[in-house]
């Protein structure tokens, strides 16, 4: 086959990021928190409406930033969905608290909020939900149940920037939310990532903690006199060459999110027939959420259908995805993790996802190469 490869993911090229990273040298002000940080920064705080954004060097980082502030230790346990991305529990792991995992929505990916409550306990110190693909769990009850047990709820927004629940954005409804800039995301720096922080409490020490553990951050506003060691912390601040490349992809978050979308709204519309008449189920959009083109999946109706759909893609050239081994089953996720209720759901969605190649960019015949080679998929052995 001599045809182009079609890849999963490709990162976008910003028009100002030549330019930005050629400042930032001319500058001579390459670490953290210069111009750079401050202007993507309030680009983000636009695009979240979220009240204080803090750049970090990675959603892994944003992630370990809000279990330093929340002082978990030994003993203590974080609610997770069964189905999301390692770092959510690394970020419990390090500090030596336990994950509990709670099984997920059946066609959705994220955390059941109706199976929350009965994986609280005396040592729970935080609820943590992901928002897959930009789609949330049911927040108001997500809310309602950490108000009444006075937990703070951490958003895994990796895959939702811009996107919003029931007309509120996502990463505004957790005292805390993070973002990732990873190169496979939508907006990117290479590696990045955010803090969102909507509970004003958090803000001063989270500025403290992202400084390896000063008042630096007191003493540039000219609020304290000389900085020094106050508290817990790291080094969580990206550099300038991460921001201005960062600055410059989201300068053109509209235009990002038109491209993204357009293919997102063709799989949906030109693979619809296929799949009915398949019993695959595409990725929708519930009534609450909206479409961000993070990514765009099929459930297959088993799990060898979904072997099978990502060879016969591989054949044509087209590299599809399935992801994440569902915490609760993984190794690490027995060591250091507990599981209350089986979570069968989780299981079953990621042995049935297939993704598709998604980024800003692909052409209209990538596109249709895609599509062509699905449609060419006979699913068989379905009940
Ligand atoms: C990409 C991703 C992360 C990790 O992001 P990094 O910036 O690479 O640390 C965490 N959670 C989710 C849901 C992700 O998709």
């Amino acid at each position: 086959m001599n045809e182009e490869k079609i890849v999963f993911s490709r990162p976008f090229r910003a028009d100002s990021e030549a330019r930005n990273l050629e400042a930032v040298l001319a500058s001579g002000h390459a670490h953290g928190d210069g111009p750079f940080t401050a202007s993507a920064t309030a680009r983000l705080e636009q695009i979240t409406g979220s009240e204080r954004v803090l750049l970090t060097t990675s959603c892994t980082h944003a992630l370990e930033m809000t279990s330093m502030l929340l002082d978990l230790a030994p003993g203590d346990e974080v609610i997770l969905p069964s189905y999301t991305f390692p770092s959510a529990a690394t970020a419990v792991s390090a500090y030596g608290a336990t994950s509990v995992f709670v099984d997920v929505v059946k066609d959705t990916g994220v955390i059941d909020a109706e199976l929350i409550e009965s994986a609280i306990t005396s040592r729970t110190k935080a609820i943590s939900v992901m928002h897959y693909g930009g789609v949330a769990p049911d927040m108001h009850r997500v809310l309602e149940i950490a108000h009444a047990h006075g937990l703070p709820v951490i958003e895994d927004n990796a895959h939702g920037l811009g996107g919003e629940w029931d007309g509120q954005k996502l990463g505004t409804f957790g005292a805390f939310a993070t973002q990732s800039f990873h190169s496979t995301k939508n907006v990117h720096s290479g590696e990045g990532g955010a803090l969102l922080i909507n509970d004003d409490r958090f803000v001063e020490r989270a500025e403290i903690i992202r400084e390896k553990g000063t008042n630096r951050s007191r003493f540039l506003r000219g609020q304290v006199d000389k900085y020094s060691w106050v508290d817990k912390g790291s080094s969580y601040l990206p550099s300038e060459f991460n921001a201005a490349v960062l600055d410059a992809q989201l300068e053109q978050f509209d235009h990002i999110q038109r491209l993204r979308g357009g293919v997102w709204e063709r799989y949906s519309r030109e693979l619809a027939e296929w799949a009915a008449r398949s019993a695959v189920l595409p990725m929708t959009i519930p009534a609450k959420a909206t479409q961000i083109a993070h990514l765009f999946y099929l459930l297959m109706p088993s799990f060898e259908m979904q072997q099978a759909l990502l060879e016969h893609l591989r054949d044509r050239g087209v590299i599809g995805t399935f992801h994440y081994i569902p915490l609760d089953s993984s190794v690490a996720g027995r060591r250091f993790g507990r599981t209350p209720q089986e979570c069968r759901n989780s299981l079953d969605f990621s042995r049935r996802i297939v993704r598709l190649p998604l980024w800003a960019g692909m052409s209209d015949s990538q596109v249709d190469r895609v599509i062509d080679a699905v449609r060419a998929f006979t699913v068989t052995g379905t009940a």
